[in-house]
């Protein structure tokens, strides 16, 4: 929605602060009453996406500035053009004016998308008749108690009694917001019979039931203006492959241009810095053949072309070639991929299962001195730290302690100056 104020708001309010505040009030409120009557997130939710003082001198009647706000081909371009940068549905004028004839009006019950306009009084407007969340709940559909508005069918206020043992008699009234006020307040509830306050329902079936009217519209009054859906393109994968084999990636593109095709461009690099474009794909999937050393990781992207000449391209991903990979398979092929296979270490963990936090023993075992790395890596064969790296170690047993604060499956692993792994399974419980 877009709220617009004037010269005379400001002055009632006292500074343009305490109407943005106001404003901003008023919407938490017309969204809590939706949350309150089982009106969810991602059914109806209220946005503010414009503020803007409108340059309106507003009368003693709300029903002639709500009408000047329709009909005043000035006052209205201005509004429509705010609605149209900003992609609001409904538009709230909130006036500084105590008007004599109303807290609050809209030009038409919604949903109407020529003139989704109200106008709501700003000392009104966010007190206990909550008038800003009954006009824009107009906005959508929503009706007085079938008695004063007889039009429809469930989209009615409600009124009833809690809080007494002889029943209507001693009970204090309760209105819902759309329930007509005349003196008093109302509880911050749109009509629905599924919802209870103090142990009474809130609606009756079949006709109080606001809040399902103002399901069944939003879509209709969201649709009014359409929100720009920026083209994004990202990759999806698995962020590991067994080492020579082929990863494989896909392009996902989200574009709300209609009737456009789009061809890819698939670049890979070693570095993240050097690019080299494959001329072989051009679709939305891409395939890769790994290097067949573990943990050397490939780097990707990808630019689309639409055929409408215009290009996008991906933020960049990258697959490591790794013998633990779940995602890929738990089973390489290529577990070691050196001729000189010979294992020069030996690791055994004491004890395992371990419990979380408690200090384990890392035995390691070099059968051969040499340059060797020991890192524990998670179960989806993600790095989780590094006890040494490339680091020289004579012949002999090898005691390293470690603290893990996380359940879960892990592997520690050592690898020597040719590459070759030898892994151990710790279970963390
Ligand atoms: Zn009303």
């Amino acid at each position: 929605m877009s709220c617009s104020f004037t010269d005379n708001t400001v002055n009632v309010e006292g500074s343009l602060n305490a109407v943005e505040n106001r404003i901003n009030l008023a919407i938490a409120q017309t969204n809590t009453a939706l949350l309150n009557s089982n009106v969810d997130d991602c059914e109806l939710r209220i946005e503010l996406a414009a503020i803007e003082k409108l340059n309106f001198t507003e009368s003693f009647s709300i029903f002639d500035d709500v009408t000047r706000l329709r009909d005043n081909t000035t006052i209205n371009d201005i509004v429509e053009n705010l609605r149209n940068v900003h992609d609001a549905d409904i538009v709230v004028l909130l006036a500084g004016e105590n008007y004599f004839d109303g807290f609050g009006i809209v030009s038409d019950i919604g949903p109407n998308e020529e003139e989704p306009y109200a106008v709501v009084s700003t000392g009104a407007a966010t007190t206990g008749r909550y008038t800003f969340a009954h006009e824009v709940a107009h906005l959508f559909g929503a009706r007085h108690e079938e008695t004063n508005d007889n039009i429809g069918r469930i989209e009615h206020g409600h009124e009833f009694k809690t809080g007494n043992f002889l029943p209507c008699v001693f009970g204090s009234k309760q209105r819902t917001i759309m329930h007509t006020l005349d003196e008093g307040s109302r509880i911050q509830h749109f009509s629905n019979p599924s919802v209870y306050y103090d142990g009474t329902k809130t609606g009756k079936d079949g006709i109080r039931e606001n809040a399902n009217k103002l399901k069944s519209t939003a879509c209709t009054v969201s649709s009014f203006k359409q929100t720009f859906i920026p083209t994004s393109l990202y990759i999806v994968n698995d962020n590991c492959s067994c080492p020579c084999d082929d990863a494989s990636l896909s392009a996902v593109i989200n574009t709300s241009t209609a009737g456009v095709s789009f061809t890819f461009e698939w670049e890979y690099s070693i570095d993240g810095i050097n690019w080299t474009v494959d001329n072989y794909f051009n679709g939305a999937s891409f395939s890769y053949q790994m290097p067949c050393t573990e943990d050397n990781t490939i780097f990707f992207r990808t630019t689309a072309i639409g055929s409408d000449g215009t290009s996008i391209t991906s933020s960049t991903e990258s697959i490591t070639s790794t013998i633990l990979c779940q995602a890929a398979g738990s089973t390489c092929a290529q577990e070691r991929n050196s001729l000189d296979n010979k294992l020069d270490a030996i690791v055994s963990i004491t004890s395992n299962p371990t419990h979380t936090n408690q200090l384990l023993e890392i035995d390691v075992e070099i059968l051969k001195e040499g340059n060797y790395s020991l890192n524990i890596l998670k179960e989806s064969g993600v790095l989780q730290s590094t006890i040494f790296k490339n680091t020289f170690i004579e012949r002999g047993h090898h005691y390293y302690n470690h603290k893990i604060a996380h359940p879960g499956i892990y592997f520690i692993r050592v690898t020597d100056g040719d590459g070759i792994t030898t892994t151990e399974k710790l279970l963390v419980i």
